[in-house]
């Protein structure tokens, strides 16, 4: 594809350690630490999703585990009551929350914060944070150390039987109601800490709402930056014992593992893999340097992505493979569509990330596996802002503004078509994801358009599509 004349851009080597933010930049950057309009539909809004994902959560389970995958109503409106009651049955006998799942969730919390705190780490200086005067934290970036050691603790203990990892599909409903209560434990803990402790930033008065988008930035506990630990170190980790368990279990139950079980070990795998090998680039991410710790990230992190992302391992796990074959050139196309989606995500994170560091000066290349050509752009052409900040317009970021969407929705989308036409709800993560995308898509926009004015525009003229280049 033709790139804009790129002539009036600076192209060169990044300059290391250059960027200054201008006096007019810190005046905006303050602006954007301060609460302006409510998001997310104000109090009413995080209010209804506070209450609303629990019991998405919990109906979307039961359609899947006992109704045969598909979604389930009252017939008429006497059924109403009836329905609730049967619903309320399966969470109250299928989801009780027993100190065997607290047992199993607490040790996993555990042992990730343990192997957090303990485990050598690659050392990466994170963006200056307004409100810290522009001051950088420190991220020991250890998660790749912590997955290896993870992957080689879980292989014993199964091996040795002394946890099968097939216990934690047999207990898929109790332990869903644990990482809720710890969901909202911790996001309430993190909330009245930060209160406490008189660092909260970013207010808007309103407890619901406070609540729901967290009160502190930069939560630490010592060394470890819990925002960033539990982006990773629990949803992900989680996820991909999930899928090892559905292997598990279909291996326990047919004596093989079907190729579409096989996808989503491999799909979220890939994925914790990539978080973690890599860690150094997430520190630049939205999540980490804008987004605060409240109940959405929290909430989200404990029980939202690892309950309700493997939908499609849990049919798998609880159906016969008859109900989701394909065809062996469904399969080439399935697993060639998750490498190419997954080789433009992780390229397109990496080129963005690594290229923020070249700027601040702090890129060191780290080897991890696996190092996938075109991570790192050289020369990379970008629009020099008044603010100080850069906007990289090569790699995948020349082509569409938000090419890194594109690439994890279509991971997305191909976790749900692993079960083809045989359950709805595994789609679940590629149609929620869909609205948190295009969602942030714009809140991030207008954040960008506030911080960076008419150099924005610029940008946007030059990188003029959103998600995929040439359509929109
Ligand atoms: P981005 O990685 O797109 O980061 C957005 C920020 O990067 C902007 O606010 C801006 O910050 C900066 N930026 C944007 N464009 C440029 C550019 N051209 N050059 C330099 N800087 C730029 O988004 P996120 O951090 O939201 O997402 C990171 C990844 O995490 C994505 O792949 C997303 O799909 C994934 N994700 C996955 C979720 C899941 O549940 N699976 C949930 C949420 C995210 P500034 O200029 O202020 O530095």
């Amino acid at each position: 594809m033709d790139l804009p004349n790129t002539s009036s851009l600076r192209h060169r080597n990044v300059p290391a350690a250059s960027t200054q933010v201008s006096e007019a930049g810190m005046e905006k950057d303050k602006r954007l630490d301060k609460h302006e309009v409510y998001e997310f539909g104000g109090p009413w809004g995080v209010t209804a999703m506070m209450t609303g994902f629990p019991i998405l959560m919990y109906y979307l389970w039961i359609c899947l585990w006992f109704y045969d995958g598909q979604l389930v109503f009252p017939s008429s409106v006497d059924d109403i009551q009836p329905f609730l009651g049967r619903m309320w049955g399966h969470v109250k006998q299928d989801a009780f929350p027993t100190p065997y799942a607290f047992a199993m969730y607490g040790s996993l919390m555990a042992f990730q914060l343990l192997l957090a705190f303990i485990m050598p780490g690659y050392q990466q200086e994170g963006l200056p944070v307004p409100s810290l005067g522009y001051k950088t934290l420190m991220y020991n970036c250890n998660a790749l150390t912590c997955w290896y050691t993870t992957l080689v603790t879980v292989t014993v203990l199964h091996w040795t039987h002394i946890f099968r990892l097939t216990e934690i599909i047999d207990n898929f409903g109790e332990l869903m109601t644990v990482a809720m209560i710890v969901g909202f434990a911790v996001s309430f803990a993190a909330y009245f800490i930060t209160i406490w402790r008189g660092e909260q930033i970013r207010m808007s008065g309103n407890f619901a709402y406070d609540l729901f988008m967290g009160a502190c930035l930069n939560p630490r506990l010592g060394s470890v930056d819990l925002k960033m630990w539990l982006e990773v170190r629990i949803p992900w980790v989680l996820l991909f014992l999930i899928a090892v368990s559905g292997g598990c279990k279909q291996y326990e139950v047919y004596g093989y593992v079907t190729p579409n079980m096989a996808f989503m070990i491999l799909a979220t795998g890939l994925y914790i893999n990539a978080c973690a090998k890599g860690e150094e680039c997430i520190p630049q991410t939205w999540d980490m340097f804008h987004e605060k710790w409240g109940f959405m990230v929290i909430f989200w992190n404990f029980a939202g992505v690892p309950f309700t992302y493997c939908y499609s391992i849990v049919y798998m796990a609880s159906h016969d493979p008859s109900k989701y074959q394909f065809s062996t050139i469904g399969y080439v196309a399935l697993y060639a569509t998750i490498l190419t989606a997954y080789y433009i995500w992780d390229t397109s994170m990496s080129q963005k990330s690594r290229f923020k560091m070249q700027t601040q000066g702090t890129f060191k290349f780290r080897k991890t596996f696996p190092q996938l050509p075109w991570g790192t752009i050289e020369n990379p052409t970008y629009v020099q802002t008044e603010h100080g900040n850069r906007l990289l317009t090569s790699g995948w970021w020349g082509y569409a503004r938000k090419m890194n969407y594109t690439a994890d929705w279509v991971q997305s989308f191909t976790w749900g078509l692993v079960v083809g036409t045989a359950s709805p709800i595994p789609y679940f993560y590629s149609v929620f994801f869909i609205t948190v995308l295009v969602h942030r898509c714009g809140r991030d926009f207008e954040r960008c358009a506030i911080k960076y004015g008419k150099d924005w525009d610029k940008y946007c003229e030059i990188v003029r599509w959103r998600f995929i280049p040439g359509v929109y």
